[in-house]
């Protein structure tokens, strides 16, 4: 409806039809999707599909092939009309024919990969997409925001983004950042009356718009306009589709395929001006026969050169990451992620919820100057009530009312007759303790009771001032509840009472202190409870800091929230992956080092804990200076994260950063991997994050750390048997060119060592199939006992000398072959048999040394199945393409013998076991240079 902002709400709910308790039913909320159209900003069109098919084809490689296939045509039309030798211009349209059929291939995979990567991204982002609260025919739901219709009428609280235009119902303490449509920084205070008729967007308090993002309280709200009717629709332009940006590997492998075609054309300038003279000098003029057969061989090292499938494979593989790590319960937003993940060196955790169950239950407290025990596990209202002295016991009343009143938590009755709990946890614990001793909300405000309490307003909780309050009204006097974290509680308190009596603060302070330290060294989370009578005035208009003052403290209680069990495994694994553990917390010192010491983050009993005081008082240098030592960081804002974060990446430091508040939103974008909590976190912090747990636990992050470091080590271990099998390839046509001086039996000079087909068919099969099972692999047995990788330090150092020497010794041993066979007296196309499956073999034996960062040696040769049945297939197939005739015409090949056969299948196994036992050998004698796993980690000491 336009202009709701001027209408009484009333008026807004009739002209939308819609209704404040029940909503809209799920049929009319059907019908008017239907009408209106999903609540989502509208898409660009994308690209037909055979426009991006046809973006396949553009490739450098392709081009080259295309070359190629002229070239055939060329030379088959030579063949036919100037010498009529029919025969022989067959076999170029059957190259050319093959050579095509290659390019389809190629360009059908790297169409079926840009598909197949924007389909599980488009999933994973469907996973990460926001949601709305929606009240449907009287009951509360969340749904995609994309569902919402106008007349639908939505809850939010604050973390959560509105997500559509609304007009306000009703509103308690709400206040909304609209800035993403009037830049104005500062969050405003919502309200619902009806408005003047020129309010300007930033003025129209009664409206909440698209995008805004909640920043405190809560509201209800009727929604008015959805998708591009929506303010934010009318200044947003189309959202282009997906975009799916190249991460840092990409990128990396893109630059060096462009360098090694600027390399392959060199060398193809070069090989072409050799053989020509080599021609010429041969026959004593240049014929078309000649020209053309230079031609071939310098495409042939043209397609040798470039790693044409390294970035296929590369982008499936890591798709396949993604998907990997959703199903472990880590939902992560770009590619990107994967790599980081692998690289981190720092996880910084929020305690409660991640590192602890959340699951809290009041055991002890201290009311009006005596402590007591709670008994009973769990939701049920059972349990004693013990005082650690019974002849001292004046009577918990008021602590225990205060408690329960100061409190927007639930306990509810499932069909089981189980107790199920709503709300904050700390809320619920304190909820569980009144029912322990008869006290409940709902029966205190109770109209019919004999009480006249009535609750007047709630001053939600908020990491930030550590406390909540609510002010309520009793019979005809106002008092303020406050309840908080203890240390800062205090600070605000005028008087303590004890045994009935109100001592004051200075007097009484000194015992709450030990007591709150007490708890505390015994992990437990301690909340202070605390009133104050106030005037009308300040109850209905008093701000939080006007009412959190000039407090009376009840009493203390302590709540356990025990550690999760599997976390101290996590924590003491990712301490042998060299990844240290930081943990982040607003609780008090003691408990955080008591639940610390417990997880195993630090050892030391006395091990130094900073305080977000402590940080306020602290420059960036002097930050910078501490933040490697310190594992514990207690009662903390959000906006100290942000600094701990970039301390540590001032280190060099790749930092994971976990949060669930709104406030934590702007660590979550410095951090380099921000993670949020998928159940417990605001839509604010999801938003924010690169990896989302959809469990909320901590060693989901520890295995996404290991699954990241698995891809990397595949990705680089399939990049190196690609790029060997390139300097191979080279080397051997680049012998041939320039060693092959003169004839040698019927080899002429010009003949080059590998047909093109044959290097298109090791490329397309006998490299990328085993590079794609690469791509699958286990992860090394010490994946996670190394350091994590120097993310500086280029992806391919500490590779290129193995690159090299092994691809030196492939082609050598290729060259060597066909030398042999032509002295032999083999045909040409004999000869290129014999090196062409020289270096196919000499391929598939390499392949399993490629696996390892050590040796093949070290590594179970039987633990990655597909990539046998890849070795299988390729062998076999690279065996059979030289006995088929229909092969032998377009490929060149020629069957051998038997004795060949085993020799060529066997003898190319050689370099590799041999170079691979040389340096073992050579670890075994100089111990210092053998790959080391991490040394133990620095115990957090005293700073
Ligand atoms: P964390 O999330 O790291 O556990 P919080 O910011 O939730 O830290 O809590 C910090 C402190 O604030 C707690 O130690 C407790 O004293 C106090 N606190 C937590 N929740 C509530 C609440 N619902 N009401 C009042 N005080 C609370
Ligand atoms: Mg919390």
């Amino acid at each position: 409806m336009k202009d709701s902002f001027r209408a009484h709400k009333q008026d807004v709910l009739d002209a939308l039809q819609s209704d404040r308790t029940h909503g809209l039913t799920p049929d009319e909320a059907q019908r008017r999707l239907t009408q209106y159209g999903p609540n989502a900003l509208a898409e660009a069109p994308r690209l037909p599909r055979w426009r991006q098919f046809l973006n396949t084809l553009k490739e450098p490689l392709v081009i080259i092939l295309f070359v190629a296939v002229l070239l055939a045509w060329a030379s088959a039309a030579y063949d036919v009309f100037v010498i009529g030798d029919v025969s022989h211009a067959s076999a170029a349209i059957y190259e050319s024919i093959a050579i095509l059929l290659l390019i389809g291939v190629n360009s059908g995979l790297s169409f079926w990969q840009a598909e197949k990567s924007e389909k599980s991204l488009t999933a994973l982002k469907t996973m990460a997409d926001h949601h709305a609260n929606v009240l449907r025919a009287g009951e509360w739901q969340t749904v995609p925001a994309e569902s919402l219709v106008p007349g639908d009428i939505v809850s939010v609280k604050t973390g959560d983004f509105i997500e559509a235009d609304v007009r306000w119902l009703h509103v308690a303490e709400l206040q909304v950042n609209e800035a993403h449509l009037t830049g104005e920084a500062e969050p405003v205070r919502k309200q619902t009356h009806a408005l003047d008729e020129d309010a300007q967007l930033g003025d129209r308090t009664n409206m909440g718009y698209s995008g805004a993002m909640v920043t405190h309280g809560n509201g209800l709200g009727l929604v008015v306009a959805t998708g591009m009717d929506t303010e934010l629709g009318k200044i947003a332009t189309l959202l282009t589709q997906v975009k799916t940006k190249k991460t840092p590997i990409e990128l990396t492998i893109n630059a060096l395929t462009k360098k090694l075609m600027l390399v392959a054309m060199a060398i193809v300038a070069f090989t072409l001006g050799l053989e020509l003279f080599k021609a010429y000098q041969a026959t004593g003029a240049l014929s078309f026969a000649a020209i053309a057969e230079s031609l071939s061989t310098a495409i042939a090292l043209a397609v040798a050169a470039i790693p044409d499938a390294l970035p296929a494979v590369l982008s499936i593989v890591l798709t396949i990451g993604a998907t990997m790590l959703a199903k472990n319960n880590g939902l992560i937003k770009s590619l990107n992620s994967v790599e980081t993940l692998g690289a981190t060196s720092y996880i910084a955790s929020d305690k409660t919820g991640t590192l602890t169950k959340n699951q809290m239950t009041v055991t002890r407290f201290f009311a009006n100057g005596a402590r007591y025990q709670v008994e009973g596990d769990g939701y049920e209202p059972v349990g004693e009530i013990i005082a650690d002295d019974d002849a001292d016991t004046p009577g918990f009343s008021r602590f225990m009312l205060a408690s329960v009143l100061n409190n927007e938590a639930a306990i509810e009755q499932d069909e089981n007759g189980r107790s199920q709990p709503f709300g904050n946890p700390t809320d619920v614990a304190l909820v569980v303790m009144g029912h322990k001793t008869g006290v409940d909300r709902d029966t205190v405000l109770d109209k019919n009771n004999a009480l006249d309490i009535d609750l007047v307003r709630v001053l939600p909780f908020d990491s930030e001032r550590k406390m909540m309050s609510v002010v309520i009204k009793d019979k005809d006097h106002y008092q303020v509840l406050t309840k908080g974290a203890p240390d800062v509680l205090l600070e605000k308190t005028d008087l303590i009472q004890d045994h009935d009596q109100l001592l004051p603060v200075a007097e009484g302070r000194a015992k709450v202190d030990e007591v709150v330290l007490n708890f505390a060294e015994d992990a437990l989370r301690t909340i202070a409870v605390s009133l104050r009578d106030i005037d009308e005035q300040l109850a209905k208009h008093g701000s939080a800091a006007d009412l959190e003052q000039h407090l009376t403290l009840l009493g203390i209680a302590g709540i356990i929230d025990p550690p999760r069990p599997e976390v101290k495994t996590s924590v003491a694994e990712l301490h042998q992956a060299g990844v240290q553990v930081v943990m982040i917390t607003g609780d008090h010192a003691a408990t955080a080092r008591a639940i610390a010491l417990r997880l195993g983050i630090v050892s030391d009993p006395n091990a130094q804990v900073v305080e977000g005081k402590t940080l306020e008082g602290m420059d960036d240098q002097a930050l910078f200076n501490i933040v490697p030592q310190v594992r514990v960081y207690a009662r903390v804002s959000p906006e100290h994260k942000q600094r701990i974060v970039h301390a540590l990446q001032k280190h060099g430091e790749v930092v994971a950063m976990t949060g669930d508040g709104i406030n934590d939103a702007p660590a979550l974008r410095a951090a380099d991997i921000g993670i949020a909590m998928g159940i417990n976190g605001t839509e604010v912090t999801k938003d924010a994050a690169d990896l989302i747990l959809l469990d909320d636990k901590f060693t989901t992050i520890e295995n996404s750390v290991k699954a990241g470091r698995t891809i990397f080590g595949n990705i680089k271990n399939f990049m190196r048997h690609e790029l060997t099998t390139n300097v191979a390839e080279v080397l051997a046509l680049l012998f041939g060119v320039i060693l092959m001086t003169h004839q040698i039996g019927n080899v002429p000079a010009t003949a080059p060592t590998l047909t093109a087909l044959m290097v298109l068919w090791v490329n397309m099969v006998s490299d990328a199939l085993p590079s794609f099972a690469l791509g699958y692999d286990v992860p090394e047995a010490d994946l996670m006992k190394l350091p994590p990788r120097n993310v500086k330090a280029p992806i391919l150092s500490g590779m290129l000398g193995r690159i090299f020497l092994r691809g030196i010794v492939m082609g050598g041993l290729v060259y060597v072959a066909f030398i042999w066979a032509a002295s032999n007296g083999m045909s040409v196309a004999e000869a290129q048999t014999l090196g062409f499956l020289t270096l196919v073999f000499g391929q598939l034996w390499h392949v399993f040394d490629a696996r390892s960062t050590r040796t093949l040696f070290r590594r179970n040769p039987f633990s990655n199945p597909r990539l046998l049945m890849a070795v299988a297939f390729a062998a076999v197939a690279s065996l059979l393409v030289t006995v088929m005739p229909f092969f032998n015409t377009v490929i060149g090949t020629a069957p051998l013998t038997t004795p060949l056969y085993l020799a060529v299948v066997f003898l190319p196994a050689i370099p590799t076991f041999v170079l691979s036992g040389l340096k073992e050998l050579y670890w075994r004698l100089r111990p210092s240079k053998a790959p080391q796993s991490v040394p133990q980690i620095k115990p957090a000491k005293e700073v």
